[in-house]
């Protein structure tokens, strides 16, 4: 008899397959090295992942990184909606129906580019999500659903922020709070602590606020054009974030929304649990997991764009 007891086995099967790569695939937002994301109007790339098992990480971390005392989730602190919400519905696994809305930053003001939603837009949005029973899930549970179902929200929606600006945390943080809500926020690791960028002690009470905290690698590098860095790009600021935070799942964005094959393979191969791109769908799959469909929220989308986007109608050129 063969005692295999003290003996973790896991097992991340890291078949990936390219089902469909659209003609023009994902453009760079080509602006002098800004921080902003692919335009999202020919996605894309679907890849068929067969993840066997998520929960434990295939890296091995020889010198733990300083860690924060605050590193215990408490139970949600988030204010209790006044009206009663709806019983969760189960969701079998395969394939659901959630739109997943990107932002980067939000402006007390007058916006100045796409990538900036003035306060006020912002919620105005979030009391239509409110009016209208949606309510906020995060990318790991669209994730745990996807794989094995579960219990969802009859009107589930995804809050995500790129870049990790501290805007998220002053102006987007309060609102959602207002409405019960979290949102998940993506940051570039070597960023943390440095203006305009979260601070590490606003990262982790946003995580314990319920916010979900993905990699948005260390440095924002497009690891299609650099795919030599992929390694310590994904690698890194998943350890980072795993410490900081002392966590074990994590999701990813893709630096300017950006990623091919090769890509979704290495974040699966590196044990992230899904992969965030940009797309014009509310529709999700297994087989789309590393290369989740976001939908961008642009300065100049209002409410009637916002609704469309949200109910997954088509939107005008
Ligand atoms: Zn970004």
């Amino acid at each position: 008899m063969i005692n295999i007891t003290g003996k973790r086995t896991f097992f991340i099967g890291l078949s990936l397959l390219l089902l469909t790569l659209c003609a023009s695939g994902i453009q760079a937002a080509g602006n002098g090295g800004n921080l902003e994301e692919a335009t999202p109007n020919t996605v894309v790339l679907t890849v068929s992942p067969v993840v066997e098992k998520f929960s434990t990480p295939i890296i091995t971390r020889s010198s733990p990184i300083t860690r924060f005392t605050a590193t215990a989730r408490p139970t949600k602190t988030v204010t209790p909606s006044s009206t009663l919400r709806p019983e969760r519905i189960f969701i079998p696994a395969g394939q659901l129906t959630v739109p997943i809305l990107l932002y980067h930053r939000i402006i007390d003001g007058e916006t100045t580019n796409r990538y900036e939603v003035s306060l006020k837009s912002f919620q105005d949005q979030m009391e239509y999500l409110s009016k209208n029973g949606y309510e906020t899930i995060t990318p790991l549970e669209l994730t745990r659903v996807l794989l094995k179902g579960g219990d969802l929200p009859p009107k589930p929606i995804i809050l995500t922020f790129d870049d990790g600006y501290r805007s998220v945390y002053e102006y987007a943080f309060p609102v959602l709070k207002e409405h019960g809500y979290s949102g998940a926020v993506y940051l570039i690791t070597r960023d943390v602590g440095a203006p305009p960028y979260l601070t590490k002690e606003q990262v982790i009470e946003l995580f314990a606020n319920g916010w979900e905290i993905g990699s948005h690698t260390v440095s924002h590098e497009d690891l299609i054009k650099k795919p030599a860095l992929a390694h310590e790009q994904l690698i890194e600021s998943k350890e980072y974030l795993q410490s900081l935070l002392n966590v074990e799942q994590l999701t990813v964005a893709y630096p300017y929304g950006r990623a091919d094959k090769n890509i979704a393979t290495l974040a699966a191969k590196y044990a992230y649990s899904a992969g965030m791109g940009l797309g014009i769908t509310n529709n999700h799959s297994t087989a789309t997991l590393y290369f989740l469909s976001r939908r961008e929220i642009t300065s100049n989308c209002d409410l009637n764009c916002f609704e469309k986007i949200v109910t997954g109608q088509k939107l005008e050129p």
